[in-house]
Parts: structure tokens; sequence; C-alpha cells
């Protein structure tokens, strides 16, 4: 399932609800990070196993994107996404919080193994209908975040540009495209599912290792 995705990008901080929830500043630039390709695990209804003893892990639920073709400048987005999907952003918080202190990098706290579940990808239908839908997250049956593309502080046009500037940018490449408020943590046995509107799009039970 994951065998043609290549490099995974990740937008920090791009609801203002949700950098404002962690105590962070509104970025003035898409702030960007990645994570390994050992961290994609199916959202296919089974168990997810993650890291036990080392604080708490959060869930950011997010829109993915990804890119089907070679980017170059002023290709819209709506030519360059060929599919999206949901996903979680899982997050070591304890771990980030010494790494922020530390000034060292992120990897340890936000790439670890298994730490991105993904649903399937679905055909994308262009940035604009993409607004028109809620996504949710919901942890033992209770909605804990909802979020909409359309409140993003940089639009999907603007993440991709500054991703492929800087980084670069083709085809098997995704992008979790940032987390909207109500983040927390997940303990051994949480049912997490993700919704698209009404529609399920893939769930996990976490279990966390000895
Ligand atoms: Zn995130």
């Amino acid at each position: 399932m994951f065998q043609s995705i290549r490099n995974i990008y990740c937008i920090g901080r791009n609801y203002r609800a949700h950098a404002e929830e962690l105590g962070n500043a509104v970025p003035d630039a898409p702030m960007l990070f990645g994570k390994p390709t050992h961290s994609l695990v199916a959202m296919d209804g089974g168990e997810v196993m993650l890291p036990g003893g080392r604080g708490d892990i959060h869930y950011e639920a997010e829109v993915v994107v990804r890119i089907s073709r070679a980017y170059e400048p002023g290709m819209k987005v709506d030519e360059l996404i060929d599919a999206y999907a949901l996903g979680l952003d899982l997050t070591l918080r304890d771990v980030q919080s010494e790494l922020k202190k530390k000034g060292h990098p992120w990897l340890a706290a936000k790439g670890f193994l298994h730490s991105a579940p993904i649903t399937g990808f679905r055909p994308f239908p262009g940035a604009a209908a993409l607004q028109a839908e809620t996504f949710t997250l919901l942890k033992n049956e209770v909605v804990v975040q909802r979020g909409n593309t359309g409140s993003m502080i940089f639009d999907l046009q603007t993440i991709i540009d500054f991703t492929a500037r800087h980084f670069g940018l083709g085809e098997g490449d995704i992008l979790f495209t940032g987390t909207p408020e109500g983040v927390g943590a997940a303990s051994d046995g949480d049912r997490l599912e993700l919704k698209w509107g009404n529609e399920s799009w893939g769930a996990c039970t976490v279990r966390l290792s000895d």
C-alpha cells in the first residue's frame, strides 16, 4: 500500500487554534518537518504498536495529500494532487518538549516507528471542493478533533510551492497538512477513527509496548 510513497512532509502549526492550544506562536511561513516512510501504517481496523513508557503520545488528525507528478513553478494544486487521505501525525509530546528545550531536531518525537497511521487514498476532488466537507477524529466513539481545510493558515497552494522550492516535490510525495485544535493523549486500548463527513475512512486500536 505504501510502496509508491517517497517523501513524507508534515506542516506544523497550520491551524491557529491548535498553535494557540500548545502555547506556540502562529508562524509567518510554513513550518515543515519530515517523517521516515517507516512511520506509515495502515488504519485498517487493526492494532498499531506504539512506544510505551516515553510520555504522552498525542494524536493529530490531518488531511494528507499525494503528489502525482514532478512539480514545476506555476502548477496549480489541482494539477499536482491526485489523491488524499486522512492520517494521524502521532507525536511523543513530552519527548518533543525536551527536544525543543535543548534545540534538538524533532525526529525522535515525530518520526518514530508507526508515527503516521493513514487511511486509504481517495481521488482528489480539488482544493475548493475539499473545503465543503469536515474531517473528524473519534476516540472511543467520541469526537475529539474536527477540522476543515478552509481553516488552514497556509493553504495547499502555499504549502506546495514552499515545499517544492526548499525541499523538492515530485510523484509519490505526500504531505500532512497540519492539525486543528483538540489534540490529546492516546492510551493503550484506545480506538481511533477518522471520518470524512459522516463516512468512516479508517480506524485503529492503540497498543503501547512495554
Ligand atoms: Zn501535525
